[in-house]
């Protein structure tokens, strides 16, 4: 099989007070779909954690201090972002889990990977953690890839959240393509269209804001007038996906209205896209996504996507209402890199 899972049950180990939407029940969903696909025959493995090496890729020295003096207790390090005893070990096993994923599809053992992790990534910034996160996972995972020869990395992250620190870790680096999908304005601030990356980075940060209520018709519009031809201009080695599932329209969080065929659509419309681009080679990486079943039934159907032996079709689902927030947000990001890529 081309596809690896990595999952380990000890995801659940990192505790967030009582209420936490990123609560280790997310861990116990994403564990049983782990179960249920290697009682069907496939490849499961559990990562190991991240080195001191891969994490100061992205990350201050300063930062990995601050984070390896919580080990054993259990602090706040901002409003939303809680440790407990074992959160430390926790978050370096989420890194590792990634960096496994990218060295197996880099070996060419496996065409795909899928992490399923927690705690999520995207809003660790380089020097400090924040908004549930505590490494950049997605970030870690990029910079090994390119330290073992990718020569140019893209990152979409379809998580109703801007990442931040996935940006800024980048934004000056033109080898990193980040392209995010995400509501705007909300949490955390971040994200207008007009922040595409600077000096040789310039134009390789692509935001792409969408207003709240946006539904799977609209994230196609953006896919196809945006998210797909960038990435076909760029032409990456390896695409890594930044797998957050709050954009879903049960999410308690997020106030989209993506349906779960509407992950489906747009994981596989980027497993085609590494077909054509990069011999298959992706990485997806779990972000948020805090309506229990709804995890469970888009973990499920990204693996359906990313392990089937062939591309599966594109299929956008219908939305109920017409709405123009796809085409508004298009218009923007456009405009903002028109001297960069042609639309
Ligand atoms: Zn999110």
């Amino acid at each position: 099989m081309s596809l690896i899972l990595i999952a380990s049950e000890r995801f659940a180990e990192h505790m967030t007070p009582p209420g936490h939407p990123e609560s280790p029940e997310r861990a116990d969903v994403m564990d049983a779909v782990a179960a249920e696909w290697r009682a069907r025959g496939g490849e499961v493995v559990a990562p190991r954690v991240a080195s001191r090496e891969q994490l100061a890729r992205v990350h201050a020295p300063e930062h990995l201090r601050r984070m390896g003096e919580t080990a054993g207790v259990s602090v706040a390090l901002d409003p939303d972002t809680y440790t407990s005893p074992e959160t430390y070990e926790v978050a370096l096993l989420s890194a590792g889990a990634a960096v496994d994923a990218v060295e197996r599809v880099m070996a060419g053992t496996h065409a795909r990977a899928l992490v399923l992790s927690r705690p999520p990534g995207h809003h660790a910034e380089h020097d400090r953690a924040m908004g549930f996160c505590f490494f950049n996972n997605v970030a870690v995972a990029a910079a090994h890839a390119r330290a073992l020869g990718a020569g140019r990395v893209a990152i979409v992250d379809y998580d109703v959240h801007h990442g931040n620190g996935t940006q800024h870790i980048f934004e000056n680096d033109p080898s990193v393509l980040y392209v995010s999908t995400h509501q705007f304005p909300f949490y955390p601030g971040t994200g207008a269209a007009t922040e595409i990356g600077y000096s040789a980075g310039a134009g390789r940060t692509v935001n792409v804001p969408l207003e709240l209520g946006a539904t799977d018709q609209d994230y196609r519009l953006v896919f196809e007038q945006v998210v797909l031809p960038v990435m076909r201009q760029f032409q990456p080695d390896i695409v890594l996906v930044s797998a957050g599932f709050d954009a879903h329209e049960r999410d308690p969080l997020g106030q989209m209205r993506v349906t779960t065929p509407g992950f489906t659509a747009m994981t596989a419309a980027l497993r085609q896209l590494a077909e054509e681009q990069c011999q298959g080679r992706l990485v997806a990486i779990t972000e948020g996504g805090y309506d229990l079943e709804a995890l469970r039934e888009c973990c499920e159907e990204v693996l359906a996507v990313l392990g089937s032996e062939r591309a599966p079709d594109v299929r956008w689902p219908e939305s109920p209402v017409a709405s123009s927030r796809g085409r508004m947000a298009a218009t923007q990001a456009k405009a903002a890199l028109t001297q960069y890529w042609q639309f």
